[in-house]
């Protein structure tokens, strides 16, 4: 058997004592002894596409523009190395030598744990800037000397800013998750860290998709970067299987119990747009009897920490979460993913259901739309190139609108408008990308819809109203939009 890994073939993982099992396959690349001794430790035996490539040039210093999701052993494939690059040289204090910027606390903990497993036989000191938590435990870290600073911008200005760290003496810089940092507003500090740093560095910057934006910046941080992508952008992995339902929205909740009932969960990430739903939606879930817990940039740090590690060590099974969950997250064996709602933002849908079929497992993820949806759907469906295969929840069903997009810039409005995403760290998020035209697509039992990408002569007849709910032929074009829209019921039953 062989795991896929972005497309290309590598080895299971097996236990580091396997008789018969090294680390052979990542020798080749240049890394220490000890670096490799950590690595066979953890229990890889090949190198990844994106560590095969990235490793010999980090370590030939040279930048690296790598364009690669998460799941494809991209944090390896700069820390490794660095481990190696900083093993020579002494930390001095507040002098950080190496600093690794992501955008949330989440993932800036998981490089963290990361660098301690494969820094296992060396003597680097480590610090972790992230908001939350203790300032003065940080401080006290920089006071000591480090040779790694993982931090999120904002935490790593704070210290700064207070004259409690120098950033000049920076040899290596990693910018992780580039287009997420962009989609969070976070790009004006970056690009003020940058100008704080000496300018004889090496650069290794990280974008799982490189929208101009991102790539204008990589070209102004990197010198005659190495290129390197091992993924076609926003690709959703293969291992997860995708369904879709479209149900009224009173009924989403109904939906989703029929589906944790009917589904063999193991465990499962339940994403919603905004926080207060995830607070709703973990009460309801619990008043179900499911054994649910909850994570949103609105709880304490500490709590937040707490409860993705209690998901981890499998302590409960469902995790109704915002997108602070949905980048990068490692979470070992996630069976499913449910979207509560359709993202606002085509390409959170790709990091949602790629927290599943990690590692070469399978994953299901399963989405509820409701008719209010379609331009969002659209979009999703043309980022990802496919249509994705609808299902029928129950007798749940209900169409997407047709022409949502008009009624809602015009007065009257059936359903409520779209949701504000929930973009837990950063403050300044930008406005909603990539919404496409509304594409209507009939919810039909197991069979796929049409492809959102369509001749637009197609889209314009996809347009109208699909045509097993139109009342009478010919009439519905001379009724006013809100008369073809299903009716709603006013209760809402959780
Ligand atoms: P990342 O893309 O860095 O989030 O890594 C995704 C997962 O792949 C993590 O659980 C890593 O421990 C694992 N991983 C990284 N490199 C390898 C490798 N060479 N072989 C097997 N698993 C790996």
């Amino acid at each position: 058997m062989s795991l896929s890994y972005a497309g290309a073939d590598v080895a299971p993982i097996q236990p580091a004592d396997t008789p018969g099992v090294s680390s052979d396959a990542f020798a080749h690349l240049g890394l220490s002894p000890a670096v490799l001794n950590a690595v066979r430790d953890a229990g890889y035996r090949q190198p990844t596409p994106i560590q095969s490539q990235a490793i010999p040039h980090i370590l030939a210093r040279r930048d690296v523009l790598g364009s690669a999701q998460t799941g494809t052993g991209k944090t390896a494939s700069f820390t490794l190395p660095l481990i190696d690059i900083l093993a020579a040289g002494r930390a001095r204090a507040r002098m950080p030598r190496s600093l690794i910027l992501e955008p949330t606390r989440e993932l800036a903990a998981q490089v963290a744990q990361n660098f301690e497993t494969y820094g296992k036989y060396h003597r680097l000191s480590m610090a972790l800037l992230i908001g939350g938590t203790s300032f003065e435990d940080q401080d006290r870290k920089l006071g000591r000397g480090v040779d790694v600073l993982v931090a999120t911008p904002g935490r790593l200005l704070d210290h700064f800013e207070r004259g409690k760290l120098l950033l000049h003496g920076v040899e290596i810089l990693v910018i992780d998750e580039a287009d997420r940092m962009l989609d969070m507003g976070f790009i004006p500090d970056v690009e003020r860290i940058v100008s704080l740093l000496g300018p004889s560095r090496q650069t290794l910057f990280f974008s799982a998709t490189m929208p101009p934006e991102i790539r204008r910046l990589a070209d102004r941080f990197l010198d005659r970067p190495v290129e390197i992508s091992v993924a076609p952008p926003a690709s959703p992995a293969t291992t997860v299987e995708q369904h879709l339902a479209v149900v009224p929205g009173k009924d989403k909740r109904a939906a989703l119990r029929s589906l944790l009932q009917r589904e063999d969960v193991k465990n499962a990430l339940i994403f919603c747009n905004r926080k207060r739903d995830v607070d709703i939606l973990h009460k309801s879930l619990r008043k179900h009897g499911f054994d649910a817990e909850r994570l949103h940039g609105d709880m304490a740090q500490e709590v937040r920490t707490q409860t993705l590690q209690r998901f981890k060590d499998g302590r409960f099974n469902l995790l109704v979460c915002s997108d602070v969950a949905a980048r990068g997250l490692d979470i070992a064996g996630l069976s499913h993913v449910f979207l509560f709602d359709v993202p606002i933002h085509a390409d959170d849908y790709v990091h949602r259901i790629g927290r599943t079929g990690r590692a070469g497992l399978k994953g299901r993820a399963f989405t509820l739309a409701q008719p209010a949806d379609g331009r969002y759907l659209a979009a999703v469906e043309k980022l990802i190139g496919k249509a994705i295969p609808r299902i029928e929840i129950d007798g749940l069903a209900a169409s997407l609108d047709a022409d949502d997009g008009r009624r809602r810039r015009g007065g009257r409005r059936a359903e409520p408008s779209p949701p504000r995403p929930a973009r837990d760290e950063g403050a300044r998020g930008r406005p909603p990308r990539a919404r496409g035209r509304p594409v209507p697509v009939q919810a039909i039992d197991s069979r796929p819809a049409e492809p959102a990408r369509a001749a637009p002569t197609a889209r314009r007849a996809e347009a109208r109203p699909a045509r097993a709910e139109r009342p009478t032929r010919g009439l519905e074009d001379q009724l006013p939009a809100f008369l073809l829209r299903p009716v709603r019921r006013a209760a809402s039953e959780d």
